[in-house]
């Protein structure tokens, strides 16, 4: 094995252990597999996914960390700040073995401008959420709660579970965003995604994310409404800018049925390109004058923005995903940019109420048939929820796997460490190939601040309050998972998001089962906890249904004595 090559790095499979526990190889894996042409967006550049959502900051970080994983001792842990390993600490044989810290900045100066200037004196590097923490499974990891929003959307709007007949348009098919035809499809609708860069479009080609790639707006406009007419499913991915598919729509007087956006927005230097530039004039324009480049993306955003809250208005369904893209435009001067919904207050928040999210694991034998064999454990232990049965059986036909094989899987409190537990008996007992490793997004119940996203207009108005993903996070590694990250920025950018995520091995032995029972407990329960303090009623129900497992002193508003 070639531990330190920098091209078509692919994660070791099996059973056989390169590192001194599992521990330390599944951390080891996972960075590897992040990195993996199957997996990540732009891996000789050490990008995964999320604009510049890196996996290390430098390919000599890279060499480092890998060299010190493989050497790690049962009862030591490795320190990550920003991409960089800065030193190994004697721990005990419970603690994590990995602590991550990815683009922290005191707040104050917590500035896309800073953040670039810090980042070119090579002292930080933007860590997105699950890039930095080593925990990225490729589209996958995004398709369910695209998948839940979209059914939320039909539901709310259309009265229906289904999108069949109903047109959705979007734009970007990167790491995230590829993942948005496939979803409409899976709801048997029709999708338009527009898309600057050809190499995007082929790899959703490949990877079965997308059935056909057209240049001609017309023609793609034309064959998506033909489709729709005929109740037939179709993905289009059309080669041009957001904007000019959207003034096409505007000017034939085409209303999409549902409508958002998921280019890179919240990272206006590298994840949104300008409207009057191709991709490769912007990079030279990114690499000769970024002030220019931030400038005329903030302008193209507003346009955008302008173009989505003309249709919304014209009764396009239309939300944002997650990308600060109406931030950005209301910086740039479209003062209504929040009239469009977030989708979280829209969607995912009941589900966040209840511990659910998106929980996932991967196989380290890289065999597909362990996660057919969890599949159907999942579908055994939690057949009586429509959803988890609607999720698998679409997962199963629909998703090709991206480097290891894994699955994602919106399960909440009480679900995960049981199935965390039951999948450590079936290592133990050698039913699966190899120890699997459980993680999730940072995009999750309890562990993010992001009042643009996760936390926006939560119930309380406590959406700015970040003491949260902070408790996550000290409550992950007291818990013992084996890799522990706290990261800033993530999907809405710099100065806008704070969250941690924590991963766990089931290597089959009881030192894991005892790892499992408390961080799959433990960490959604923070989430509930989270909800419940903030009024959500769902989450007083779960805390009442699991009334002997929860302690919860004080929960609700406080005020600070004021002084007379
Ligand atoms: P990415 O950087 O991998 O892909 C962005 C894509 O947008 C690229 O393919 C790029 O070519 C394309 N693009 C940029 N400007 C464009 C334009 N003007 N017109 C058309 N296409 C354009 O990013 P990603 O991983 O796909 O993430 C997309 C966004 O979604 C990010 O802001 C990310 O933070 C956010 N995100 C949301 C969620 C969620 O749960 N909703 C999860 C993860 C990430």
């Amino acid at each position: 094995m070639d531990w330190f090559r920098h091209e078509n790095i692919r994660a070791p499979r099996g059973a056989e252990l390169h590192c001194l526990g599992w521990g330390q190889e599944a951390a080891l894996r996972m960075l590897m597999n992040n990195l993996d042409p199957e997996v990540g967006e732009d891996p000789a550049h050490l990008i995964v996914y999320g604009g510049r959502g890196r996996a290390a900051r430098s390919w000599q970080a890279y060499d480092k960390i890998v060299e010190t994983l493989l050497r790690l001792e049962n009862d030591q842990t490795l320190l990550i700040q920003s991409g960089k390993p800065v030193a190994v600490f004697r721990t005990h044989r419970q603690a994590p073995r990995v602590l991550i810290a990815n683009s922290n900045l005191v707040g104050k100066w917590a500035s896309l401008e800073e953040f670039n200037r810090l980042e070119d004196l090579g002292l930080t590097m933007y860590g997105q959420m699950t890039a930095g923490s080593w925990i990225y499974i490729g589209s996958q990891g995004v398709i369910q709660g695209t998948f839940q929003t979209l059914v939320a959307l039909a539901n709310q709007h259309f009265g229906l579970d289904h999108l069949a007949g109903r047109l959705y348009v979007s734009a970007g098919l990167g790491g995230m965003g590829g993942a948005q035809p496939l979803a409409a499809k899976m709801l048997d609708g029709v999708a338009l995604i527009a898309e600057v860069d050809p190499h995007r479009i082929e790899r959703r080609l490949t990877s079965g994310y997308l059935d056909a790639a057209l240049t001609s707006i017309p023609d793609a406009v034309h064959r998506a409404l033909e489709a729709k007419a005929q109740g037939e499913s179709l993905t289009i991915g059309i080669q041009c800018h957001a904007n000019q598919l959207l003034d096409y729509l505007r000017q034939e007087r085409i209303i999409p049925d549902v409508l958002s956006d998921q280019t890179a927005a919240h990272d206006p230097l590298a994840g949104y390109i300008p409207d009057e530039l191709s991709v490769g004039d912007a990079a030279r324009l990114r690499a000769k004058d970024p002030e220019e480049y931030v400038k005329q993306a903030r302008s193209s955003i507003a346009r955008h923005v302008e173009n989505l809250l003309a249709l919304n208005a014209a009764g396009a369904v239309t939300f944002d995903y997650g990308n600060n893209i109406r931030r950005e435009a209301f910086d740039a001067g479209v003062a209504n940019a929040f009239d469009i919904q977030g989708y979280v207050p829209a969607s995912i928040r009941d589900l966040f109420s209840e511990g659910k999210g998106p929980f996932r694991w991967a196989a380290l034998s890289g065999n597909p048939a362990d996660i057919y064999r969890l599949d159907d454990l999942a579908l055994e232990m939690f057949g009586d929820n429509p959803l988890l049965r609607r999720w698998f059986s679409l997962a199963r036909r629909y998703i090709q796997f991206q480097g290891l094989p894994a699955r994602i899987a919106y399960m909440g409190q009480g679900e995960r460490d049981a199935f965390g537990l039951r999948t450590n008996q079936l290592v133990a007992d050698g039913t699966l190939g190899a120890p699997v490793v459980f993680g999730r997004d940072h995009h999750d119940t309890g562990s993010v601040a992001s009042p643009y996203r996760e936390t926006e207009a939560m119930m309380d108005g406590s959406d700015a309050i970040a003491d949260w993903p902070i408790l996550n996070a000290m409550l992950n590694v007291a818990s013992g998972a084996h890799w522990v990250a706290f990261h800033h920025g993530g999907g809405t950018g710099i100065g806008y998001s704070l969250h941690a995520g924590a991963n766990t091995v089931a290597d089959g032995s009881s030192e894991s089962a005892e790892r499992l029972a408390r961080v799959l407990w433990n960490d959604p329960g923070l989430g509930v906890v989270r909800h419940a303090d903030a009024g959500y009623e769902k989450s007083k129900q779960t805390l009442s249904a699991f009334q002997d497992r929860f302690d919860t002193p004080l929960l609700g508003p406080t005020r600070v004595p004021k002084q007379e």
